[in-house]
């Protein structure tokens, strides 16, 4: 795992599994942890970076309820999760779907984990909304698309934009279950505002981008949105992996 400080008060965690990102903002004595790394070493010492930050924790948020993004409680076992209302939703109407596909996950893996992941209290937050962090706030943006859920949290005293899984250098935009492309062109269009603005953007998956790389991101994300099912992919992000994703983002356009 890596971590890095885009600021004295916002540090960046990045999974050795698909480059995961867990950001850490801090405003006085309160803190937030977006989203979380994989494997249960990086977990087990997140409570200890944040203690060495000099954080005090207050509580987990998630960008969207892909189970790869909800492992904090592994971290901090007693805590809230905060999540877009949509993202509430999806848990609720698909419970324990997080907690099988990290034991599938496990199983390939063969990872070992002390406890099953168990979401606990989960805090629908409104969207589009405000979050306080000690005498700061942070805005939550609508992002879905992707899946049927989301948020993007903009860190405006810091100009970081955390926008869950879009603008990432590693993957291209990718459908899901649940997701849409004319939601997923929409997100891009909302977040282009906020990108212009950032001084770091953290996508979900890869590393933490200035504004103008996450910027020529978002212009290949809605070129290539726009272009499916015959769209090219971008020349940075074209593995097999990819293609597999291409391939899946091709079958969900053409049945809608
Ligand atoms: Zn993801």
């Amino acid at each position: 795992m890596r971590i890095a400080a885009l600021h004295p008060d916002v540090l960046v965690a990045t999974s050795a599994f698909f480059q995961t990102t867990c950001t850490i903002v801090r405003s006085g004595n309160e803190c937030f942890v977006i989203d979380s790394p994989v494997h249960p070493e990086e977990l087990e010492v997140l409570p200890s970076v944040l203690q060495q930050a000099g954080f005090t924790f207050s509580g987990l948020l998630a960008t969207h309820a892909d189970w790869d993004h909800l492992l904090g409680r592994l971290a901090f076992a007693d805590a809230a999760l905060g999540c877009a209302e949509t993202s509430a939703a999806r848990l609720t109407a698909e419970p324990g779907a997080a907690a099988r596909a990290l034991r599938d996950f496990d199983d390939e893996q063969y990872v070992e984990r002390g406890r099953p992941l168990s979401l606990g209290q989960v805090q629908a937050l409104p969207v589009p909304g405000h979050l306080g962090v000690g005498d700061q706030e942070m805005e939550l943006h609508p992002a879905d698309g992707h899946t049927a859920d989301g948020m993007a949290v903009w860190i405006g005293w810091e100009r970081v934009l955390v926008c869950g899984d879009y603008l990432s250098p590693v993957e291209i935009p990718m459908i899901s279950p649940g997701g849409s492309r004319s939601a997923y062109r929409a997100t891009l269009e909302r977040l282009a505002p906020l990108v212009e603005q950032a001084d770091h953007v953290v996508p979900g998956h890869g590393s933490v981008l200035d504004g103008q790389r996450a910027s020529a991101i978002l212009r290949e994300d809605i070129a290539y949105v726009d272009a499916l099912p015959d769209a090219e992919l971008p020349i940075a992000r074209r593995g097999p992996s990819q293609r597999v994703i291409h391939d899946e983002n091709v079958r969900r356009v053409i049945a809608t």
